[in-house]
């Protein structure tokens, strides 16, 4: 398993549309150990495979939200290949959001809080199901990441552009300094 540079703003990769995953092929399984690999060293919970500079319509999603004894995190991987969103519940929700394209970078983003789903899961099987909470906004975030949108473009013009201005500095101090 090789772990993958993750891509940020403003490369424009992150803005074009992702193409469909044709067959899900040895390529295909590679891929998704790779950014499975990737999300949990990142770490993150979703990784769209466009944030590894791969255009194409495949994300994965861990919640990791149960521990085991010792404290770690348990394990509960979940592929969408070709996903669409079928149904989005009228009720929406605010949750805080951040994205590893945009590091360090927090903001309230309303969503509908329920969606329908239909992907092909990991053995090319056809899948359907209804998310609820947290899975719900990965779901509806990485799908975003699918069609180049990123979170920031759910906030006013003003926000967005102060969000990108503060990964930028960022960026820019992080390249002048000298890391001993
Ligand atoms: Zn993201």
């Amino acid at each position: 398993m090789g772990l993958l540079p993750i891509i940020e703003i403003p490369d424009p990769l992150l803005r074009a549309q992702s193409a469909p995953v044709e067959s899900v092929g040895d390529d295909i399984q590679k891929l998704i150990q790779d950014m499975f690999a990737t999300m949990y060293a990142a770490p993150g919970i979703g990784l769209a495979a466009v944030q590894v500079a791969i255009p194409k319509r495949l994300l994965v999603i861990d919640l990791q939200e149960e521990e085991d004894e010792a404290g770690e995190p348990i394990r509960d991987p979940h592929v969408f290949i070709n996903p669409e969103i079928v149904h989005s519940s009228d009720a929406r929700k605010v949750y805080n959001e951040g994205c590893l394209s945009i590091p360090e970078q927090y903001a309230e983003i309303e969503r509908p809080d329920i969606v329908t789903a239909r992907w092909i899961d990991e053995k090319g099987l056809e899948r359907e199901g209804e998310f609820g909470g947290l899975m719900s906004v990965c779901l509806q975030h990485e799908v975003d990441h699918l069609n180049g949108v990123l979170f920031i473009d759910h906030l006013s013009r003003l926000k967005r552009d102060m969000v990108v201005k503060k990964v930028l500095k960022a960026r820019k101090e992080r390249d002048k300094a000298a890391i001993l």
